[in-house]
């Protein structure tokens, strides 16, 4: 197992597309890092230049001991001697030949003998649980079953590190929840350290050990999945990672008073909130933070009244209602576990220990 490291590293194509810029980044050995971002942010670049596909404008690419590349130094190795495997957004299978030759064609590259081709192909089948399709072609194959003929190619070679590009883009909706499990569990089954890249937070939250954000190329923040939705460093990774409410308004008073004043939506901040009076700032709270109530709450200390709202929608979703509550003309988005009715009165509060306060004009996370 080896850790990947880029250190500030740099690429521009053409003359002015900044697609990576002093990307800062450390997977450490056997870890599972998702890297991502909306589409044309880099995800894709970053994952061409670990491969060797893409030579940096600038800085330094490590896997593991080993500077693979840096043009400052002169050093460029190539993606056939870097040791990594790849699945690819649209899994580049050979359509004209069987499972058995698109798992076996990277041990023929490399010219083994065919007795260890037969061995080692069967065994990442039987790991992959796609032994019994090694006669047949990719067409014929579900979705899912692809996938894994991809995944198994880039497994074959026992590379040191696995890079995934976007994996699950071509599966419908419950093929990709197997997927994801199928893909978390072989990852941690053989230890590979993984650079798995998607736009999908869900993806993200769910399988990596670590998340990366990119944005225009720049990373915005590396943490915890947990980190990184609960304490987002801005308002673009707060909006990218999950759903949340934004409200524009001020901070006023001092003291033990302080309130988040953003006109419809006025509430009195925590004690321990410890930002300045009189900033214009952003207000975020996560749907799932915000609790509706028919009665007046009175006993529950996290919770900060809103006000009066009037319930607009409400849908079932699957053990959960996602429900739009009016609070005069802002609207507010709820996920909770109870129905209401439409045109409903509600009482609205906010859980304290959830809310994020965002200064205005740098979008960056103060509280
Ligand atoms: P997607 O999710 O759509 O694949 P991405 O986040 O992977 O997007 P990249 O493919 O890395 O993004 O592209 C980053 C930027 O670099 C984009 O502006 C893209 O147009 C540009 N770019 C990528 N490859 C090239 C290339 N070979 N030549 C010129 N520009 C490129």
């Amino acid at each position: 197992m080896v850790r990947v490291y880029l250190h500030e590293v740099t690429k521009i194509f053409g003359k002015n597309v900044v697609a990576l810029d002093k990307v800062e980044l450390e997977v450490r050995s056997g870890e599972f890092m998702v890297v991502m971002g909306p589409s044309g942010h880099g995800k894709t670049t970053l994952l061409r230049v670990v491969a060797g596909l893409e030579e940096p404008t600038d800085g330094e690419v490590w896997i593991g001991d080993t500077l693979v590349a840096s043009p400052r130094k002169g050093i460029f190795i190539p993606p056939k001697d870097r040791n990594v495997g790849m699945v690819f957004q649209n899994w580049a299978l050979y359509p004209h030949m069987k499972v058995f030759d698109n798992i076996a064609f990277p041990l023929r590259i490399k010219k083994l003998p065919k007795s260890e081709i037969e061995k080692k192909v069967r065994e990442i089948a039987e790991v992959l649980g796609i032994a019994e399709t090694l006669d047949r072609y990719p067409r014929q194959l579900s979705g899912g079953q692809q996938q894994r003929v991809a995944i198994a190619r880039a497994l074959v070679k026992e590379p040191q590190v696995l890079l995934m590009d976007e994996p699950f883009s071509n599966l419908d909706a419950r093929i990709r929840v197997t997927a994801r499990a199928f893909v978390k569990d072989i990852q941690k089954k053989l230890g590979i350290t993984t650079i798995l890249v998607t736009h999908d937070p869900a993806d993200a939250l769910t399988l990596a050990d670590r998340i990366a954000v990119l944005r225009r190329g720049v990373i915005q923040q590396i943490g915890l999945p947990s980190e990184i939705y609960d304490k987002p460093v801005n308002v673009f990774v707060a909006n990218f990672i999950g759903d949340i409410n934004l409200f524009d308004g001020s901070i006023v008073g001092k003291g033990n008073e302080v309130y988040f004043d953003g006109g419809d939506v006025k509430v009195q901040l925590p004690q321990n909130i410890n930002v300045q009076g009189n900033g214009s700032v952003i207000l975020g709270i996560r749907p799932e933070d915000v609790v509706l109530s028919k009665e007046v709450i009175s006993n529950n200390n996290d919770l900060i009244y809103v006000g009066k709202g009037t319930v607009e929608i409400s849908e079932f979703a699957g053990g959960k209602f996602n429900v739009m509550v009016k609070l005069q003309s802002t609207e507010v988005k709820v996920v909770s576990s109870t129905s209401f009715g439409l045109g409903e009165p509600v009482h609205v509060y906010f859980n304290s220990r959830k809310i994020k306060i965002f200064d205005k004009q740098t979008e960056k996370l103060l509280y």
